[in-house]
């Protein structure tokens, strides 16, 4: 028998660069981004800054730089930040808010639904500012959507009183906007509007959009000036990056596309669903389904050609660009005809 062709819904992080996006690549002026400030850099940044309403951005070459600079930016050695539980700040970057950024992490309960914590949670892990010697909390850091939680979003409403709460106590706010535009999509709102009163914002290139390197981390023109040394301090200055800038302008023009692989991941739980599966409604390109021995469903998938990853001790699915509907009805008829 003959294997069954791959069905990869293992991250929207594995798309394929198409035909498109390596001619704009080809194509892109460019010269020095650290001596000259590369051209084609220079327009995504600033389209980028435009998208989010923010003053200037920074191309990084990837999420996990753009928060670690975020944050190194904010934090003193030994300031506490606050992140929802699960964060990808958190969990996912290998301690470097810690060990690189001098930060202290306290994960936030999801006392508001899944990856959201309440304003009063805010509030209360902040404290007040006490004597001299106490530990000092500085930052908070929000998640849109929130990967862990299955891609869940938050509302501009509830956004704007977490930013308050944070004010409110004296805290400056980092959004981690990995997938801030499937959040702007599924809300039907520009993505500014998600990103209303943070300090500095994270987005990523290289998930829905397609890009395959890149993301730009966002803020007043004084933190991206900030930015750039970090960035460079890290290794992250690259020359003529206008050839990987240019594959983030067409992702870029592709933000509606998510529209599609919400669609799918709807598809995709209603059908896992019907099949007998817990799943949780999803509420944008991530399906989350509990199962009764991870390894053992996951190894199943792999045989049948359906790839899927790990989270939070469930089954992760993400919807993309390289699988369409009818990869769905097919990752689906192969399920149904195993069990
Ligand atoms: C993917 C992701 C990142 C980091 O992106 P990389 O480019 O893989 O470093 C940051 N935050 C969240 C929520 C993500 O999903």
């Amino acid at each position: 028998m003959t294997p069954l062709p791959p069905l990869d819904f293992r991250s929207d992080t594995v798309t394929q660069p198409d035909e498109a996006m390596r001619l704009a690549m080809s194509r892109a002026e460019v010269a020095d981004d650290v001596l000259d400030h590369d051209p084609t850099m220079r327009l995504l940044e600033d389209r980028v800054a435009e998208l989010l309403g923010v003053e200037a951005a920074l191309w990084v070459p990837t999420g996990s730089m753009g928060n670690l600079i975020a944050l190194t930016v904010h934090l003193r050695p030994g300031d506490r930040f606050l992140a929802p539980r699960g964060a990808h700040v958190l969990d996912s970057e290998l301690g470097t808010a810690a060990f690189i950024a001098g930060g202290m992490p306290h994960p936030l309960e999801c006392d508001a639904g899944p990856g959201r914590a309440s304003p009063d949670a805010v509030r209360a892990a902040a404290g007040v500012p006490g004597p001299y010697y106490n530990l000092r909390t500085t930052l908070l850091c929000l998640e849109n959507t929130h990967n862990s939680a299955g891609g869940s979003v938050t509302q501009p409403d509830e956004h704007a009183l977490l930013v308050s709460a944070a004010r409110e106590t004296g805290l400056r706010v980092h959004l981690d906007g990995a997938r801030l535009w499937n959040a702007a999509v599924a809300l039907g709102l520009p993505p500014a509007a998600l990103a209303v009163g943070v300090d500095t914002v994270q987005v990523c290139l290289s998930k829905g959009l397609g890009a395959p390197v890149g993301s730009v981390v966002a803020g007043s023109a004084l933190f991206v000036a900030e930015a750039r040394r970090v960035r460079k301090m890290l290794g992250g200055g690259v020359r003529q990056g206008g050839v990987l800038a240019a594959a983030g302008l067409v992702g870029l023009d592709r933000v509606d596309d998510l529209a599609q692989d919400h669609a799918n991941a709807k598809a995709l739980a209603k059908g896992l669903a019907e099949l007998g599966w817990q799943v949780d409604e999803p509420e944008t390109n991530i399906v989350l389904a509990g199962v009764p021995d991870l390894d053992v469903t996951l190894a199943g998938l792999r045989h049948l050609g359906v790839h899927a990853g790990p989270m939070s001790g469930r089954v992760r699915f993400v919807t993309h660009r390289d699988v369409g509907a009818d990869d769905v009805v097919e990752a689906l008829r192969r399920i149904g005809s195993a069990s």
